[in-house]
């Protein structure tokens, strides 16, 4: 029959224009979820707040509150913590007097509060603390887990005085009033995330859920950093799509037909809910009449009937239709159906009228399958998976009640997402059990986030911690500069009797040496007009030299310069040679430097208390080699200073954040009581990392920064750097997620032995994990062979970024005290100027100089500071120091 085939084409949607359908939904929920367009998204994507799913370590007793239709369903739940094997539960239901439906506010919560209380005392009045959920099933602007304004009643409520109002306080209040102080409302949420809920009690969590009941919705867990609409962006977010209102702007223009018009022309909320109408159990029985309609007018159907009765709203309903569906009495129950309507049906009505009722149903399945397909693919990307595997839960009428659905469902699903596969689970009492669950999680995560941020607390530091470490660092300065009172200071503050950075004047050939970097090296560097060109060899410093004795130390590095004047032709000059010596040393002169004490692993004895560059004119003279001119001896600091002044002029401060840190600076000679003179500047060689080695930080440190301490080759020295570089930032780290684990706030207490290691969490990792999304930090977890959660994860990563945001921020401290003295001391309303940084830590942090460089705005509001990275600042820099003193002699 050629109408039927007509109608049925009609109701039957291409695989192809699915996908289609798929990828606006898409785009509808992208719309949503960005902060531009969520306004005007008719998919709207509200944040729930609901942050985590249950992990079975939920326990207490938790009530619920569910607004229903026209009652108010009471539910108490206890958990065991035994992985929620099996809550107790009880519930009871009241009816309610349809008055207060459209009457006062205050009477609508009194009722639940009474409601609340005839149900307590029936179950023995219990007197401690119980959290209560509110099933609250109406449109609300809600900005966190328990805070929710009502923006607009629906479903026949109109009570006054709640719209834009708290209706967690109205609830409370209410509550209050009838005495129930120990009750209290922590949590405010829509159906669908209970749905989600109930299914994750056992095993593998669920994080979708499907509601195909008189309407349709759905939600899932996502990455809170893509709900824009949400100030915090940790961790993860259930988002409720609200995707009833899909199509509402057009998008599902292709697929209605004019049955679906009629049906919406007739509906309370014509235009609006386009996609809901298409899927909900409200509407299927609807779209069945007007194509049975249209079928008996073109009389395909019920000929010589009177079909009056088809024009009625709700003659059929979406249950006979399921009933209808069925396989074996499917037939019988469409003759009984349509004979209850009068319209003796033939045989043949029947079996066209089950056709149709099928269409309906598949078309609905399909529809929903698209919608999940789309959230499927979403989770997927935005996780940045190859295959995700996920659970979703599934409630309503139309899935439990017609297995046809749910193979639909399941089967377009996997055609339209192959990418992903999803285990469709029936929810069992979402709502109310599902209600409790979250309630219970939301207890869950607010008691662990109190007992984190009180152990991180102490590594936070506000904004008067920071002037305080300034002030400090300042005060440490002056004290430092001064003859009388330089030992007290804990910063040295040498003199380094390099006066002048480059002015782009210098010309010639050097040589420099590196000692005490990453790597021992010899370079050669020619500074001509036209910029700088160097070339170098790396060489080894077996350890028995660097830890025998002097004389061999420094024989070995003689060898090593007249290896590199033979490989690069440089025999029979000589060549003037700075020499970047980055241990702490007196200066006595630009090429007068006393070793006041090795570190880094060097241990050569005879050295301490020894100027180097005699040392080393000495081991030239055991070797006779007459090839050696030191002009200059620089700390690594300096030389970066001087590499980056090379580019920049205004670079008066070097700053290192590599193993160690430290600092330098240009200070006005009259400030510098160590040395003799008043005139002009000297660059002063900080040696901060020993800031607060006496005493005047400890205030600071934490528990974390003690243990670490005492676990280093030098405990109670280095204590600024020791918060500060990579040497030690992963060791902090380390016994922070250790006391994490201890307080059963990480890994679910698992024990991790591995965590145990000495610098098994290398700084890097820091860098690493910083801008990750959560789930890659899962795998960089596993490779250490730490089993993470999302949420532990999401915590091993709000750890680093703590640990390094603190280290910026002091380092911040120190510059801004740098800055600001040299600003004063100059005389100056604003001081610009640069600093030349070196360091794998700065360069490689993906923050790090962020950081800095936001705290050095408000520390030093009267500095233009900007950063210069150095590259190779103790070859390029030894150099310019050389060719700064040659230029000065000439
Ligand atoms: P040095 O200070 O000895 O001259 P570097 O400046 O290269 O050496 O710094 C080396 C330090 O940088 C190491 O101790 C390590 O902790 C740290 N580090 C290495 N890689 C990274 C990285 N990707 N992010 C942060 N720190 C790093
Ligand atoms: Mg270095």
């Amino acid at each position: 029959c050629l109408q039927i085939q007509r109608a049925l084409l009609a109701l039957t949607i291409p695989l192809e224009t699915l996908q289609a359908v798929k990828g606006r939904m898409l785009q509808a929920m992208h719309k949503g979820l960005s902060r531009q367009t969520h306004a005007q998204a008719d998919v709207r994507m509200l944040p729930t707040y609901v942050c985590s799913t249950p992990d079975g370590t939920e326990k207490g007793e938790f009530l619920v509150v569910e607004m229903c239709q026209n009652h108010v369903r009471t539910l108490w739940m206890a958990l065991a913590g035994d992985g929620n094997q099996s809550p107790q539960i009880t519930y009871k239901t009241f009816d309610m007097p349809e008055d207060i439906m459209q009457g006062k506010g205050e009477a609508l919560f009194d009722f639940i509060a009474q409601s609340l209380r005839q149900f307590l005392d029936g179950i023995g009045r219990p007197q401690h603390h119980l959290p209560l959920g509110f099933v609250f099933p109406f449109s609300c602007r809600q900005t966190q887990l328990d805070k929710a304004e009502l923006i607009s009643w629906s479903k026949g409520f109109s009570c006054s005085d709640v719209e834009g109002r708290d209706v967690v306080q109205l609830l409370q209040s209410a509550i209050n009033k009838q005495e129930l102080y120990h009750v209290e409302v922590v949590a405010l949420l829509n159906d669908t995330v209970g749905t989600m809920m109930t299914c994750s009690l056992s095993g593998k969590p669920c994080e979708i859920a499907l509601i195909v009941d008189k309407g349709t919705n759905s939600c899932f867990m996502t990455e809170a950093h893509l709900v824009e609409m949400v100030e915090d962006s940790s961790g993860q977010m259930c988002v409720n799509t609200e995707w009833g209102y899909f199509g509402d702007d057009g998008a599902l223009r292709d697929i209605l037909t004019p049955y679906d018009h009629n049906v919406d022309k007739e509906s309370s909320n014509p235009g609006t809910k386009r996609f809901e109408k298409l899927i909900g159990s409200l509407y299927l029985g609807e779209i069945v009449r007007h194509v049975l309609i249209t079928l008996a007018a073109e009389k395909a159907l019920f000929i010589g009937r009177n079909i009056a009765i088809l024009r009625k709203k709700g003659s059929i309903k979406t249950q006979q239709i399921l009933e209808i569906i069925d396989s074996e009495k499917g037939m019988a129950e469409a003759k009984r159906t349509l004979e209850a309507l009068g319209l003796q049906p033939s045989e043949q009505d029947c079996c066209r009228v089950q056709q149709v009722c099928r269409m309906v149903l598949s078309r609905a399945a399909a529809l929903c399958a698209t919608g999940l397909a789309a959230i499927l693919s979403y989770m997927c990307r935005s996780r940045e998976l190859e295959h995700l595997s996920v659970n979703v839960a599934v409630d309503g009428d139309l899935y439990q009640g017609q297995s046809r659905f749910g193979e639909i469902l399941q089967s377009v699903t996997g055609l339209l997402a192959p990418e992903c596969s999803a285990t469709l689970l029936p929810s069992v009492d979402g709502t109310g059990k599902g209600a409790a669950m979250v309630t219970a999680v939301a207890l869950r995560l607010a008691a662990h986030r109190r007992e984190v941020n009180e152990l991180l607390a102490p590594l936070r530091l506000s904004r008067a911690d920071l002037e305080h470490v300034q002030a400090l660092m300042r005060q440490e300065m002056e004290l430092g500069l001064k003859q009388e009172t330089n030992d007290t200071s804990s910063l040295r503050m040498l003199p380094t009797y390099v006066c002048g950075t480059p002015d782009g004047t210098e010309q010639g050939d050097f040589l420099a040496l590196d000692l005490g970097g990453t790597n021992f090296r010899v370079l050669v560097v020619r500074i001509a007009e036209d910029g700088i060109r160097m070339a170098s060899e790396i060489y080894i410093i077996p350890i028995n030299i660097m830890q025998g004795t002097g004389e061999a130390l420094f024989d070995h590095i003689v060898n090593c310069i007249a290896d590199f004047q033979l490989k690069h032709e440089l025999m029979g000059q000589v060549l003037p040679l700075g020499f970047t010596f980055s241990f702490p040393c007196q200066q006595l002169g630009l090429d007068k430097a006393v070793l006041l004490s090795w570190t880094k692993g060097f241990s050569a004895s005879g050295c301490v208390g020894q100027d180097v560059v005699q040392l080393l004119r000495q081991a030239a003279q055991r070797k006779q080699y007459s090839g050696l001119k030191v002009v200059a001896v620089v700390n690594d600091t300096v030389g970066t200073m001087m590499s980056c002044g090379h580019e920049d002029p205004k670079c008066e401060i070097g700053l290192i954040v590599g193993t160690g840190t430290n600092a330098c600076y240009m200070e006005e000679m009259q400030n510098v009581g160590t040395v003799e003179g008043d005139e002009g500047r000297m660059c002063i060689n900080m040696e901060w990392g020993a800031f607060g080695d006496n005493g005047c930080l400890n205030d600071f440190f934490t528990d974390f920064d003690r243990l670490v301490d005492e676990k280093t080759i030098n405990p109670g020295r280095q204590r600024f750097e020791k918060l500060i570089s990579g040497m030690y930032l992963g060791e902090i780290v380390r016994h922070i997620l250790l006391t994490l684990v201890e307080k059963q706030l990480l890994f679910q207490g698992r024990p991790c032995p591995k965590l145990h290691t000495k610098d098994i969490f290398q700084t890097k990792f820091l860098s690493e994990i910083d801008g990750l999304a959560v789930q890659h930090v899962q795998t960089i977890l596993q490779n250490l062979e730490l089993k993470a959660s999302f949420e532990d994860s999401a915590l091993v990563r709000e750890v680093c970024q703590t640990v390094s945001l603190r280290a910026a921020q002091l380092c911040a401290a120190g510059l801004a005290a740098v800055a600001e003295k040299m600003r004063q001391s100059r005389g100056l309303p604003h001081l610009a100027v640069t600093v030349g940084v070196d360091g794998t830590l700065y360069k490689m942090h993906p923050s790090f100089s962020k950081h800095i460089e936001q705290t050095l705005k408000y520390l030093a509001p009267h500095c233009a500071v900007t950063f210069l990275r150095s590259e190779d600042g103790s070859g390029k820099g030894a150099a310019l120091v050389a060719a700064v003193a040659c230029r000065g002699a000439e």
